[in-house]
Protein backbone atom coordinates (compact mmCIF):
# COMPACT_ATOMS: atom_id res chain seq x y z
CA UNK A 1 0.00 0.00 0.00
CA UNK A 2 2.63 2.39 0.86
CA UNK A 3 5.22 1.92 -2.42
CA UNK A 4 2.35 1.41 -4.62
CA UNK A 5 -0.29 4.36 -3.48
CA UNK A 6 1.73 6.75 -1.14
CA UNK A 7 5.10 6.94 -2.25
CA UNK A 8 4.69 6.42 -6.25
CA UNK A 9 2.55 9.34 -6.05
CA UNK A 10 5.49 11.24 -4.80
CA UNK A 11 5.27 11.63 -0.80
CA UNK A 12 8.58 11.53 0.71
CA UNK A 13 8.09 12.53 4.38
CA UNK A 14 9.72 10.22 6.11
CA UNK A 15 8.22 9.79 9.75
CA UNK A 16 4.94 9.71 7.74
CA UNK A 17 6.20 6.93 5.40
CA UNK A 18 7.35 4.98 8.89
CA UNK A 19 4.18 5.39 9.96
CA UNK A 20 2.47 4.49 7.91
CA UNK A 21 4.05 1.01 7.35
CA UNK A 22 4.01 0.69 11.13
CA UNK A 23 0.10 0.67 11.86
CA UNK A 24 -2.01 -1.93 10.62
CA UNK A 25 -5.11 -0.05 9.04
CA UNK A 26 -7.51 -3.15 8.95
CA UNK A 27 -7.99 -2.79 12.66
CA UNK A 28 -9.63 0.50 12.02
CA UNK A 29 -11.86 -0.92 9.04
CA UNK A 30 -15.16 -2.62 9.61
CA UNK A 31 -15.58 -6.45 9.80
CA UNK A 32 -17.62 -6.56 6.37
CA UNK A 33 -14.82 -4.29 4.65
CA UNK A 34 -11.79 -6.04 5.85
CA UNK A 35 -10.74 -7.32 2.69
CA UNK A 36 -10.56 -3.59 1.53
CA UNK A 37 -8.21 -1.98 3.87
CA UNK A 38 -5.52 -1.84 1.70
CA UNK A 39 -7.27 -0.43 -1.12
CA UNK A 40 -6.43 2.85 -2.35
CA UNK A 41 -9.95 4.44 -1.36
CA UNK A 42 -11.70 5.66 1.28
CA UNK A 43 -14.64 3.06 2.98
CA UNK A 44 -17.78 3.35 5.37
CA UNK A 45 -17.19 3.21 9.11
CA UNK A 46 -20.17 3.63 11.57
CA UNK A 47 -22.84 7.02 11.74
CA UNK A 48 -21.67 7.19 8.36
CA UNK A 49 -18.71 8.30 8.69
CA UNK A 50 -15.31 7.43 6.64
CA UNK A 51 -11.80 6.07 7.22
CA UNK A 52 -9.75 8.24 4.63
CA UNK A 53 -8.05 6.85 1.90
CA UNK A 54 -4.64 5.89 2.74
CA UNK A 55 -2.86 8.35 0.73
CA UNK A 56 -4.78 11.56 2.08
CA UNK A 57 -3.97 10.29 5.23
CA UNK A 58 -0.71 10.47 4.03
CA UNK A 59 -1.26 13.69 2.00
CA UNK A 60 -2.44 15.25 5.32
CA UNK A 61 0.04 14.15 7.88
CA UNK A 62 3.62 15.00 5.35
CA UNK A 63 1.69 18.70 5.22
CA UNK A 64 1.45 19.22 8.67
CA UNK A 65 5.99 18.81 8.25
CA UNK A 66 6.26 16.88 11.92
CA UNK A 67 9.31 16.42 13.07
CA UNK A 68 7.99 14.31 16.29
CA UNK A 69 8.14 17.18 18.79
CA UNK A 70 5.07 18.53 18.47
CA UNK A 71 1.52 18.51 19.88
CA UNK A 72 -0.99 18.32 17.86
CA UNK A 73 -4.83 18.85 17.75
CA UNK A 74 -7.32 16.92 15.51
CA UNK A 75 -10.65 17.15 14.84
CA UNK A 76 -12.96 14.15 13.95
CA UNK A 77 -11.07 11.04 15.64
CA UNK A 78 -13.30 8.92 13.21
CA UNK A 79 -12.11 5.15 13.21
CA UNK A 80 -8.93 6.60 14.78
CA UNK A 81 -6.56 5.62 11.93
CA UNK A 82 -5.63 8.92 10.83
CA UNK A 83 -5.24 9.24 14.54
CA UNK A 84 -2.48 6.39 15.34
CA UNK A 85 -0.77 7.19 12.11
CA UNK A 86 -0.12 10.93 14.13
CA UNK A 87 0.76 9.41 17.25
CA UNK A 88 3.84 7.78 15.45
CA UNK A 89 5.06 11.26 14.42
CA UNK A 90 4.24 14.02 17.51
CA UNK A 91 4.99 14.16 20.91
CA UNK A 92 1.59 13.98 21.96
CA UNK A 93 -2.12 13.93 19.89
CA UNK A 94 -5.37 15.42 21.53
CA UNK A 95 -8.32 14.28 19.36
CA UNK A 96 -12.00 15.17 19.56
CA UNK A 97 -15.41 13.64 17.90
CA UNK A 98 -18.59 14.90 18.15
CA UNK A 99 -20.16 11.10 18.41
CA UNK A 100 -19.21 8.76 21.83
CA UNK A 101 -19.38 5.52 20.35
CA UNK A 102 -16.67 5.78 17.50
CA UNK A 103 -14.43 7.86 19.83
CA UNK A 104 -14.97 5.07 21.70
CA UNK A 105 -14.10 2.29 18.99
CA UNK A 106 -11.34 4.68 18.26
CA UNK A 107 -9.90 4.24 22.04
CA UNK A 108 -10.26 0.62 22.11
CA UNK A 109 -7.94 -0.02 19.01
CA UNK A 110 -5.40 2.38 19.99
CA UNK A 111 -4.98 0.98 23.15
CA UNK A 112 -4.51 -2.04 21.59
CA UNK A 113 -1.55 -0.88 18.86
CA UNK A 114 -0.27 0.58 22.59
CA UNK A 115 -0.58 4.29 21.14
CA UNK A 116 -0.03 5.57 24.84
CA UNK A 117 0.40 9.55 23.71
CA UNK A 118 -3.48 10.48 23.05
CA UNK A 119 -5.68 12.35 24.51
CA UNK A 120 -9.48 12.00 23.28
CA UNK A 121 -12.49 14.38 23.99
CA UNK A 122 -15.64 14.06 22.84
CA UNK A 123 -18.06 17.26 21.43
CA UNK A 124 -17.57 20.33 19.16
CA UNK A 125 -14.07 20.34 18.16
CA UNK A 126 -15.10 23.47 15.61
CA UNK A 127 -14.40 25.17 19.16
CA UNK A 128 -10.92 23.78 19.47
CA UNK A 129 -10.00 22.78 22.80
CA UNK A 130 -8.76 25.81 24.84
CA UNK A 131 -8.47 24.20 27.68
CA UNK A 132 -4.76 22.36 26.32
CA UNK A 133 -3.88 25.18 23.45
CA UNK A 134 -1.90 26.60 21.94
CA UNK A 135 -1.30 23.85 19.58
CA UNK A 136 1.91 23.53 17.47
CA UNK A 137 -0.13 21.93 14.65
CA UNK A 138 -4.35 21.28 13.87
CA UNK A 139 -5.70 19.20 11.58
CA UNK A 140 -9.18 18.99 10.70
CA UNK A 141 -10.43 15.60 8.91
CA UNK A 142 -14.03 16.57 8.08
CA UNK A 143 -15.06 19.67 5.34
CA UNK A 144 -15.72 22.98 6.67
CA UNK A 145 -18.05 25.20 5.27
CA UNK A 146 -14.80 28.08 5.94
CA UNK A 147 -11.87 27.92 7.96
CA UNK A 148 -13.06 27.92 12.24
CA UNK A 149 -11.62 31.32 13.44
CA UNK A 150 -11.44 29.29 17.32
CA UNK A 151 -9.06 26.77 15.46
CA UNK A 152 -7.18 29.47 14.44
CA UNK A 153 -6.58 31.35 17.36
CA UNK A 154 -5.56 28.01 18.78
CA UNK A 155 -2.16 27.49 16.58
CA UNK A 156 1.17 28.74 18.25
CA UNK A 157 2.83 31.13 15.85
CA UNK A 158 5.05 29.62 13.30
CA UNK A 159 2.24 26.62 13.52
CA UNK A 160 0.09 25.16 10.87
CA UNK A 161 -3.67 24.67 10.63
CA UNK A 162 -4.62 21.53 7.64
CA UNK A 163 -8.03 21.76 6.63
CA UNK A 164 -10.53 21.02 3.92
CA UNK A 165 -12.83 23.70 3.03
CA UNK A 166 -15.67 24.31 0.43
CA UNK A 167 -18.85 23.25 0.01
CA UNK A 168 -20.50 19.55 1.53
CA UNK A 169 -19.55 17.22 -1.52
CA UNK A 170 -16.18 18.55 -2.40
CA UNK A 171 -13.46 20.73 -0.80
CA UNK A 172 -10.02 21.91 -1.24
CA UNK A 173 -7.31 21.23 1.26
CA UNK A 174 -5.73 24.40 2.85
CA UNK A 175 -2.39 24.53 4.74
CA UNK A 176 -2.76 28.09 7.03
CA UNK A 177 0.37 29.04 8.47
CA UNK A 178 0.24 31.28 11.02
CA UNK A 179 3.68 34.04 10.81
CA UNK A 180 4.19 36.72 12.96
CA UNK A 181 2.71 39.13 9.61
CA UNK A 182 -0.29 37.28 10.09
CA UNK A 183 -1.61 34.46 8.08
CA UNK A 184 -0.60 32.84 5.09
CA UNK A 185 -2.84 29.96 3.04
CA UNK A 186 -1.99 27.40 0.48
CA UNK A 187 -4.27 25.51 -1.49
CA UNK A 188 -2.64 21.59 -1.15
CA UNK A 189 -5.29 19.71 -3.01
CA UNK A 190 -8.99 18.80 -3.95
CA UNK A 191 -10.53 16.53 -2.01
CA UNK A 192 -13.71 15.22 -0.59
CA UNK A 193 -14.39 15.05 2.91
CA UNK A 194 -17.64 14.25 5.19
CA UNK A 195 -19.17 17.99 6.32
CA UNK A 196 -17.88 19.10 9.36
CA UNK A 197 -20.50 19.75 11.90
CA UNK A 198 -20.89 21.96 14.56
CA UNK A 199 -20.91 26.00 15.60
CA UNK A 200 -18.03 26.69 13.43
CA UNK A 201 -18.94 24.01 10.58
CA UNK A 202 -21.99 23.48 8.83
CA UNK A 203 -25.15 22.92 10.91
CA UNK A 204 -25.70 19.80 12.30
N1 LIG B 1 -9.62 10.68 10.29
C1 LIG B 1 -10.80 9.89 10.30
C2 LIG B 1 -11.83 10.57 9.43
C3 LIG B 1 -13.18 10.31 9.89
S1 LIG B 1 -14.42 11.15 8.98
C4 LIG B 1 -10.51 8.51 9.78
O1 LIG B 1 -9.70 8.37 8.85
O2 LIG B 1 -11.14 7.55 10.28
C5 LIG B 1 -14.56 12.67 9.89
C6 LIG B 1 -14.98 12.55 11.32
O3 LIG B 1 -15.20 13.88 11.79
C7 LIG B 1 -16.28 11.80 11.56
O4 LIG B 1 -16.06 10.78 12.47
C8 LIG B 1 -17.23 12.86 12.14
O5 LIG B 1 -18.13 12.35 13.09
C9 LIG B 1 -16.24 13.83 12.74
N2 LIG B 1 -16.75 15.18 12.95
C10 LIG B 1 -17.53 15.94 12.14
N3 LIG B 1 -17.75 17.14 12.70
C11 LIG B 1 -17.08 17.16 13.90
C12 LIG B 1 -16.92 18.13 14.94
N4 LIG B 1 -17.46 19.35 14.90
N5 LIG B 1 -16.16 17.78 16.00
C13 LIG B 1 -15.59 16.56 16.09
N6 LIG B 1 -15.72 15.61 15.14
C14 LIG B 1 -16.44 15.91 14.05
Amino acid sequence: MVSTQIENRGLLHALTLEALRSVPRHHFVPSIHQKRAYEDRALPIQKDQTISQPYMVGLMTSALELTGKERVLEIGTGSGYQTAILSRCAQEVFTIERHASLAQKARQELDSLLCENIRFRVGDGTLGWPEEAPFDRILVTAGAPEVPTALLDQIVESGALVVPVGGKREQQLLRIRSTPEGHSRETLCHCTFVPLLGQQGWSA
